[in-house]
């Protein structure tokens, strides 16, 4: 706690503010900390949670020295202020205690299809608009990848058991091992009176390497290793191909659940994960080569050759470099895209030419009545933007819905 409040007293409390600038959802940060110096902690909870119900989960999962953290004045010549720290302190002392505002029942019905970070920040904001809300979740719990690829240290799986309680508390109503897409598509949930339905499905579909190998018996997607690391058997020495945030985590689960020799092969010479993830990986144990792409796998391990970038500063390979790696694994961890289930099942649904589902400026899919936001139409971001977006896009289907519904009162007093 001391050191919370001796953080927050460091806090200039800058007029134009840079770090509230940098926050992809704009937290107020300096009225966070001038409330929290000012005993005024539930008013800053709640100021927080109404303008990112995901605050708990982005104070610890936010690239914040590339954000907050990273625009900070304090940062310029000595340390930033712990921004996420004390967010951290703010939004889990006072969670259970936060009362949402909420506006009356109004008698209509939205669906949400995905209880990850874009879907469940629909679900809260529409609930407080009084739509009665339902969200149908493929798998058994809610949090998307916040529960099924982002590793239990970093985000404790209590904080989202949390959140369900609070969510059904409000009278959101949950659909858990409910693939929308399977049985029950999207037409049956308008035609059964929903007024808008919301997809926030995410990209859980592994990219490829596309090189010989890749189905081999020793190859493991990260994505689908994170969702449960313990029915895996890496073995002692492991590959990752890739440096975001998802090889970063499988690099560092493996050495968890016991490989001695994870090492990290990346295309470039810097890594896409924050700073402090490669930093942590490092503490860990994980060992980085830099310049390095695979060519091939073989049952005994991956063939890499040596990398530069040629005069358009493209990451090409250099012939005549190759070289033989053995490993028991190669964790393949070069990004997801969006499943295409829904858009099978609801041919009305249209993906960009980059594989995402398909959104005009207001969040509307080309399905009329139907909204998207998250990765699955950003392609894979990150938590805070999800939320940023989903945000928008509640507004832009609340709008939609008593639009509607006006358009049927008046036909019908005609
Ligand atoms: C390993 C890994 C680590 C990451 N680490 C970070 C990090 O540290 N910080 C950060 O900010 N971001 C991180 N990210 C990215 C971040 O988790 C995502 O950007 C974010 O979760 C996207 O939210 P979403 O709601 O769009 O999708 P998701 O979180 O993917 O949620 C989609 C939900 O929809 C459900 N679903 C899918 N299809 C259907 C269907 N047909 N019917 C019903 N339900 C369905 C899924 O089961 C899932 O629960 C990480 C990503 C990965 C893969």
């Amino acid at each position: 706690m001391n050191n919370i409040l001796t953080e927050a007293s460091a806090c200039l409390q800058c007029k134009n503010s840079r770090c509230r600038q940098a926050c992809p959802i704009h937290t107020n940060i300096p009225e966070m900390i001038r409330k929290l110096r000012n005993h005024e902690v539930m008013d800053a909870a709640q100021m927080l949670f109404e303008n990112n119900p995901l605050s708990i989960v982005c104070s610890l999962v936010c690239d914040h020295e590339k954000q907050c953290e990273g625009a900070c004045v304090r940062g310029i010549k000595g340390d930033p202020v712990a921004i996420s720290d004390i967010e951290q302190y703010i939004s889990n002392s006072c969670f259970e205690r936060i009362q949402l505002s909420m506006e009356p029942e109004n008698g209509m019905r939205a669906a949400v299809i995905g209880a990850g970070p874009a879907g469940l920040t629909i679900a809260v904001a529409l609930r407080q608009k009084g739509y009665k809300v339902t969200v149908f979740e493929v798998r058994e719990k809610i949090g998307g990848i916040m529960r099924y690829g982002i590793p239990e240290y970093r985000l404790p799986r209590s904080i989202l058991d949390r959140y369900y309680k609070k969510l059904k508390a409000l009278g959101i109503q949950f659909r858990p091992n409910m693939a929308i897409g399977g049985a029950v598509s999207i037409q049956d949930l308008l035609d059964d009176g929903y007024s808008s339905v919301f997809i926030g499905t995410g990209a859980w579909k592994p990219r490829r390497l596309n090189i010989p190998g890749e189905t081999f018996g020793n190859v493991q997607y990260a994505v689908n290793y994170l969702n449960n690391p313990d029915v895996y058997d890496l073995g002692e020495n492991v590959a990752v191909i890739g440096a975001g945030n998802a090889a970063m985590d499988a690099a560092r689960t493996a050495i968890r659940k016991g490989s001695r020799n994870v090492t990290v092969y990346v295309r470039s010479n810097s890594a896409t994960a924050s700073d402090e993830e490669v930093e942590y990986a490092k503490i860990d144990g994980v060992q980085f080569v830099f310049n390095k792409a695979p060519v091939r796998i073989t049952d005994e391990g991956v063939v890499l050759a040596d990398t530069q970038k040629d005069e358009n500063g493209k990451t090409v390979m250099i012939e005549g470099t190759e070289n033989f790696v053995k490993v028991d694994t190669v964790l393949v961890a070069i990004s997801q895209v969006p499943q295409t289930r829904l858009v099978t099942r609801d041919p009305d649904l249209q993906l960009n030419e980059r594989g995402n589902l398909k959104i005009d400026d207001l969040g509307s899919t080309t399905m009329p009545g139907v909204f998207a936001s998250g990765d699955v139409v950003t392609g894979a971001k990150t938590v805070v933007h999800a939320v940023a977006l989903s945000r928008q896009i509640a507004e832009e289907m609340d709008r939609y819905m008593k639009g509607q519904a006006g358009t049927a009162k008046s036909s019908a007093s005609e």
